[in-house]
């Protein structure tokens, strides 16, 4: 593959990153969970503008939602979700130990749909997992109003909606247990990495020290470059720490998400909106991109098109997308026991386009002009 050719997605860095890791490497000398993750953590908090315990770094945004979910549900425990996600999303509810409910979307936004979800409650409900799809946390409001009345924990899968406003509040300053992503193609990366973000102390508490096998309070010690060398446990915990290199790598990203990622994402996908509206057989996701800074690029093709504007643009050098394959239908959550037809239907038409922001407005115009050009004839 040439350096030229079109990408779907892929991770923006450079010399600042790799100079950030070589001074780890070489100045600081230690690798693992250190002054590195905590400076990172305190750098998120004061990018969402929310206290500094609130924030803590994981492994991986799916050790981040598994976490989260298990401070807060008992083993058995169901969660409602939307089928149309990441995988990740619905292994961390199993790996939990949780069940997760499958439910449908809205098909404008791809934001759970709430009066499914209300069909689906039962007596040991206990939380549900709004998945923040390219990008749009939907009616959050409704959300948490509909958490709220039924005695729901939210946690919000928003692997996709790191620097992405509600009514103008940050993603993560406001809810309950918010889980962010920071692997190699999201908004901003560490290499591999994730964060909870919890106004819960308690909830907190649990994740920080389940992070590092459950040891209780091993967190403030490694701050310190100390070790827990005689310790109690009374949860089961996993080693998903966050290390100095990936933290390391997550601050220069941090320092370059407004400046840099959020406008150019924020110009690619106003140009596919602008140059894809009206199309015949097309149809747009409802976003707000003042307050979305877009992760991906979905759009639906109907009238059973979809598969054959992917196989043109592929035979063309573009790179197309499926976010996501319905989780219903895999055999370990189902195998298709329950039917839900919105999510099925939207799965025959989802397709995303090439995004990212080492992509360029010309690269954008003539992805537009092939797939506006095919869905005319
Ligand atoms: C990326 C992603 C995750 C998981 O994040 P990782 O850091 O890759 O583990 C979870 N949910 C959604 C919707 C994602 O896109």
């Amino acid at each position: 593959m040439s350096s030229e050719s079109i990408r779907l997605s892929r991770s923006i860095v450079g010399q600042a990153e790799a100079e950030a890791v070589a001074r780890v490497i070489i100045d600081d000398g230690y690798l693992g969970m250190g002054r590195e993750v905590e400076a990172f953590e305190t750098e998120i908090a004061g990018f969402l503008g929310v206290p500094r315990d609130w924030v803590i770094c994981v492994s991986t945004g799916t050790a981040a939602l598994q976490l989260a979910l298990e401070a807060v549900v008992e083993p058995g425990d169901k969660v409602l979700v939307q089928s149309l996600t990441y995988l990740a999303s619905f292994q961390a509810v199993s790996g939990a130990r949780a069940v997760p409910i499958a439910c449908e979307v809205d098909p404008r936004n791809v934001t759970i749909d709430l009066d499914d979800a209300a069909g689906r409650m039962s007596a040991g409900t206990a939380a549900v997992m709004p998945v923040h799809y390219a990008s749009n946390p939907g009616d959050l409001k409704a959300i948490y109003d509909f958490a709220r009345q039924h005695g729901l924990r939210v946690v919000e899968d928003a692997a996709h909606a790191f620097g992405c406003t509600y009514q103008g509040e940050p993603i993560g300053s406001i809810g309950d247990l918010v889980c962010f992503s920071f692997d190699g193609i999201k908004n901003i990366t560490s290499g591999e990495g994730g964060a909870v973000v919890t106004r819960d102390p308690i909830a907190a508490e649990r994740i920080r020290d389940a992070r590092l096998l459950g040891v209780q309070k091993d967190t403030e010690k490694r701050y310190q470059g100390l070790r827990s060398w005689e310790f109690d446990v009374t949860r089961q915990g996993w080693r998903y720490h966050m290390s100095n290199i990936m933290a390391a790598v997550g601050r220069v990203q941090l320092r370059r998400l407004k400046p840099e990622f959020a406008p150019k994402r924020r110009e690619l996908a106003t140009l596919y909106h602008e140059r894809l509206a009206g199309t015949p057989h097309l149809t747009l996701l409802e976003t707000d991109l003042d307050e979305v800074i877009p992760h991906i690029q979905p759009v639906r093709i109907l009238d059973g098109r979809r598969d054959g504007l992917k196989a043109h643009l592929e035979g063309l050098g573009i790179p197309t997308g499926f976010h996501y394959q319905p989780n219903h239908l895999l055999r370990l959550y189902g195998g298709g026991q329950v039917a839900l037809p919105v999510t099925e239907a939207l799965s025959r038409e989802l397709v995303s386009l090439p995004l990212h922001p080492g992509l360029n407005a010309e690269t954008v115009n003539m992805i537009c002009d092939h797939a506006i050009r095919w869905l005319a004839d």
